[in-house]
């Protein structure tokens, strides 16, 4: 399996640990490539991370052999915006957040989608 690359994993990183269930999350969802969990300090009602098993940094980090692993992200977070609560386009909707470095706001460093939603106000909206 060493030659797949979403088996890589950093045993330093929070989020691997997550998704690896080394510690606990409130999963959303999960599948062999993505993992997707409640935020612990959620900024909206619904507020979760979806991001890739394999361990990548950030979206600065990226090539051309993730483009499939983005565009899933990409297609799921619809699906499970819904699911966890946001109303439907267009009156309700979600809104999609990638940080990326330290200017960027990024302060977990393993790629992650951030998923917003529900009625406002929010926190950080
Ligand atoms: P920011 O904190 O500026 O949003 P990031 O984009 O790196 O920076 O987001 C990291 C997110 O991960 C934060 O929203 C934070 O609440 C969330 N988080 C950190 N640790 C955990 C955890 N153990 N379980 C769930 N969410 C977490």
């Amino acid at each position: 399996m060493t030659d797949h690359a979403h088996t890589a994993h950093d045993p330093h990183c929070i989020f691997c640990k997550i998704t690896a269930g080394q510690i606990p999350s409130r999963k959303v969802y999960e599948d062999d490539e993505l993992f997707a969990f409640h935020d612990i300090n959620p900024a909206a009602p619904v507020h979760f991370l979806i991001v890739p098993k394999k361990h990548m940094l950030s979206l600065a980090h990226v090539t051309p052999a993730d483009e499939a692993l983005l565009g899933r992200i990409m297609v799921l977070a619809p699906k499970l915006a819904l699911e966890q609560g946001c109303n439907p386009y267009p009156d309700g909707g979600f809104r999609t957040v990638v940080n990326t470095g330290t200017e960027g706001g990024q302060e977990v460093h393993h790629l992650h989608v951030h998923v917003l939603g529900g009625p406002r106000p929010w926190k950080r909206g």
